[in-house]
């Protein structure tokens, strides 16, 4: 029997500092160092066409995230990147994935000077998602989450409004 870890009650939330996960194959592993991760909701929910393709699913859960908070392991050489000229900008998004397993691991665009975007389903917790984004885009059948900022289309309506990510 494989062991199952899905379970995000089952792990303590003091031991998730940092915090660790990998690609499904465990290629590739990231760490996040944020204290904070716990301690205030972080990160959001995106509904754009792009993240929905790329997480196999109706949402992509991301966190922007300082580049200098994340350590990216690649033990085989696996990480691989994709760029999306696909956007509603028109600017790159790098997409990067193991190319053994599949897994999406972040995105990386210009708006973002020094940051990443990790794809959050690669960590045994999610951090509890400040926003969503695309919202105007969500599947009716969805639900709501309660207390997260909703976004029409951009994650932010000031100067990072260029790229859906
Ligand atoms: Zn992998
Ligand atoms: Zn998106």
């Amino acid at each position: 029997m494989p062991e199952f870890t899905g379970d995000p009650k089952r792990h303590d939330k003091t031991s998730l500092n940092p915090l660790k996960g990998s690609c499904l194959c465990g290629s590739i592993n990231v760490t996040i160092n944020d204290t904070e991760l716990f301690t205030k909701r972080r990160g959001h929910l995106c509904h754009c066409a792009n993240c929905r393709k790329v997480a196999g699913s109706y949402v992509a859960a991301n966190l922007v995230i300082e580049e200098e908070k994340v350590k990216i392991e690649d033990h085989n050489g696996t990480l691989k990147e994709y760029k999306d000229y696909e956007t509603g900008s028109g600017n790159p998004v790098g997409r990067f994935f193991c190319s053994t397993c599949g897994n999406p691991v972040k995105s990386v665009v210009g708006a973002y000077k020094g940051k990443v975007i990790l794809k959050m389903g690669m960590f045994p917790v999610i951090p509890t998602p400040e926003a969503e984004s695309f919202a105007d885009h969500k599947h009716e059948w969805q639900g709501k989450h309660e207390g997260m900022a909703q976004y029409k289309i951009k994650l932010f309506a000031d100067k990072h409004a260029d790229s859906p990510v």
